[in-house]
């Protein structure tokens, strides 16, 4: 494409990544027969230099995903301070006793996998004196080693959420590597219509088109915004 300003609008360029991602959002949308603004893209920054933050700030980008509490705290504090109408959104596993931390900075939970949690988080919020939107992880898959409630176990947990106060406002999966993800994006997404949830955070950067077709309502997109990450990411426990 030619471009007077390459640094701000080539593939290259954080900025440049974020309008090609959102130019195939949208299409996905017109695919589906869905409307461009019914998909939120959050911008997963985790392990990211705080130019490539910078970079996408000044692209207009708003709605962030961090996977560590700690991490998040270090470039999210100041930052959130001095920007309105930023959303922050913890997609990473919680620690019952990181529940306050994440509550005095995050909007929203995605998270949300045990009954414990559950408690931990409606006490921060209401020690906080503030309602907390959350979403309940399901481990789609089933798989040993990830986080989420189990499939069968969804119904109960939401239950459980709802009457402690907290503000079940959808799900997420995070589909085993190695399937094809259409089964997991419908499973969780029966999981919702069941419990009346509207919110579907499914698809990242290999398969956030086809989530987008099957019905997310939120992707979050890492490696395709700011390449591919140098720092190996293993599942993190804070
Ligand atoms: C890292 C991460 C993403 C983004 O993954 P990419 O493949 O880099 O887009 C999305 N969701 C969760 C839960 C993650 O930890």
């Amino acid at each position: 494409m030619a471009s007077s300003s390459p640094d701000h609008d080539d593939a290259s360029s954080v900025a440049g990544r974020l309008g090609a991602i959102r130019r195939r959002m949208t299409q996905a949308c017109l695919a589906a027969g869905r409307e461009p603004g019914d998909v939120i893209l959050t911008a997963v920054t985790k392990t990211q230099p705080a130019e490539a933050i910078d970079a996408i700030l000044a692209a207009g980008q708003r709605v962030f995903g961090e996977n560590r509490v700690q991490e998040a705290q270090t470039r999210w504090t100041d930052r959130r301070v001095a920007l309105a109408n930023l959303e922050l959104r913890l997609i990473g596993a919680l620690q019952t006793n990181k529940a306050a931390d994440a509550v005095a900075l995050f909007d929203v939970i995605e998270t949300l996998d045990r009954p414990r949690l559950a408690e931990a988080l409606a006490a921060a919020a209401g020690k906080a004196g503030r309602t907390l939107r959350v979403l309940v992880q399901v481990n789609t898959g089933a798989e040993p080693q990830k986080a989420g409630v189990l499939p069968d176990e969804a119904d109960a947990l939401i239950a459980q959420a709802r009457s402690l106060g907290l503000t079940v406002e959808g799900l997420m999966c995070i589909p085993p590597a190695d399937e094809a993800p259409k089964a997991h994006f419908d499973l969780l997404r029966q999981i919702a219509r069941r419990n009346g949830l509207a919110v579907l955070s499914m698809g990242m950067s290999g398969d956030y088109e086809t989530a987008i077709r099957l019905g997310a309502t939120h992707v979050r997109v890492g490696s395709a915004l700011f390449g591919e990450r140098n720092t190996p990411q293993t599942p993190s426990m804070d």
